[in-house]
């Protein structure tokens, strides 16, 4: 079989590598790696368990790449407000586009409409860029020949790229392939995720109480009565969530949010819940030797504020911008120099929100005194303060400062 060459290999179709493709189309030759094709269809009935609550960021990325519009075909929630307290103390804080005059907080986008938005951009520019999609099968080899790293996936595709980007996601095969180094651990928590119908109207306000157990949020869809949630709690707590009938979860949940949007009831009989341990990650170094770590393949954060996929999102700007612009100066744009620019420009932030996300799951997931004390004067004071509410407000609308 012969040698695909290309400019740069992209290992990984999931949101970050599609946008990162689409990004990079016109400017180099790009090869897309991924086990599966990027769907853009699927059965009207079937619940969409993976959702994300994209922050203005992330929208301004996607409009840039020309995308936003068809994201925004598709079904959607998006919140004005947001609605955070403690089961225990009762103290909470709410957050309003308007303190920051902005019109929504954020989107709640269903991560398969993003990927099959980025893919038939992809695919419809390919037309005069072309990019070389390589699916159905997992990548399983890659060696450095030359100046190129040569890999290989499992059906025997062979492709050549002077620069590998690794978006293969939390497990990245890459990663451990290639022996970056990496802190790590477990949660010891897993997300249960469903879509569930409520009730009482939402009002495009997404909420989140912290149980002693875990955060329970419910992210607003674009029917007041509907929203996705993300319920954290131990994993055999999990598992046992996940076993009961649909009649004793409907309970369970509803009493657990205690019933503040009324009685819940989850939407789709089968297959309409999963679990998803929860683990983090850092590598210490996003780049070596013409391979780069992008999304959650350099990172992965606890859910609880949702700002993981936003974070890898954040890395796509700037990767793309790097490239671009060492492309632009006719410099090779795989050397350490100009990866390093993308590492400095991304990896204080990507750290202190790894780090901010571990102390809030600590303070927040357990009932001892102290730590209630402490959190409940937290959001009092978070609330009350003007200039530090304006502060948490802008880091989830941009995810920065
Ligand atoms: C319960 C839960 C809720 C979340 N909610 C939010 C939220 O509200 N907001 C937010 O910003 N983030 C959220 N996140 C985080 C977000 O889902 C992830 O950060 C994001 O999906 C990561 O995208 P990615 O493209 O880096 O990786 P992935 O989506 O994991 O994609 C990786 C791709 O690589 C492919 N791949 C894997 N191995 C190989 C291989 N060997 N060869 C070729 N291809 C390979 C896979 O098939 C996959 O397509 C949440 C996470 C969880 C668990």
């Amino acid at each position: 079989m012969s040698v695909i060459k290309k400019d740069i290999a992209i290992v990984g179709a999931g949101v970050s590598g599609l946008a990162l493709c689409l990004a990079l189309q016109e400017d180099f030759q790009v090869a897309l790696i991924d086990p599966i094709e990027p769907q853009t269809t699927w059965p009207k009935d079937k619940p969409a368990l993976r959702q994300s609550a994209l922050n203005l960021s992330s929208k301004a990325l996607f409009e840039k790449l020309g995308v936003w519009d068809s994201i925004m075909d598709y079904h959607h929630g998006r919140y004005r407000s947001m609605h955070v307290w403690d089961h225990i103390s009762g103290a909470d804080i709410t957050m309003d586009a308007s303190e920051v005059a902005e019109s929504y907080l954020g989107y709640i986008i269903e991560n398969r409409v993003l990927c099959a938005a980025l893919w038939q951009h992809i695919t419809a520019k390919s037309i005069e860029h072309p990019c070389y999609g390589v699916f159905g099968s997992k990548l399983d080899s890659i060696t450095k020949v030359g100046e190129c790293w040569q890999l290989t996936t499992q059906d025997g595709v062979q492709i050549e790229a002077p620069l590998v980007v690794a978006a293969d996601g939390a497990r990245s095969w890459l990663r451990q392939e290639l022996n970056f180094t990496s802190v790590s651990g477990s949660y010891e928590q897993s997300a249960l995720v469903a879509l569930v119908e409520h009730q009482k109207p939402h009002a495009q306000c997404a909420s989140q109480v912290f149980l002693p157990e875990g955060p329970l949020a419910f992210l607003p869809q674009h029917d007041p009565h509907y929203s996705s949630i993300v319920w954290t709690m131990e994993p055999e707590q999990a598992q046992r969530h996940l076993e009961l009938s649909n009649d004793d979860f409907n309970q369970a949940l509803s009493q657990a949010f205690s019933a503040q949007l009324g009685a819940c009831k989850l939407v789709g009989e089968k297959h309409s819940r999963g679990v998803f341990p929860l683990h983090y990650h850092h590598a210490k170094c996003y780049f070596k030797d013409q391979v780069v770590l992008l999304a959650d393949a350099g990172h992965q954060i606890h859910p609880l504020a949702g700002q993981g996929m936003n974070l890898g999102l954040a890395d796509v700007a700037a990767l793309a911008l790097q490239l671009q612009k060492a492309k632009a100066k006719k410099r090779p744009f795989y050397t350490d120099h100009v990866l390093r620019g993308y590492q400095q420009q991304r990896y204080k932030h990507n750290q202190t929100t790894l780090m901010a996300m571990n102390t809030f799951k600590k303070l927040f997931s357990n009932d001892h005194a102290p730590s209630v004390l402490l959190r409940s004067f937290g959001l009092k004071s978070a609330n009350k303060l003007g200039f530090i509410k304006r502060y948490c407000i802008k880091q989830a609308l941009y995810g920065q400062d």
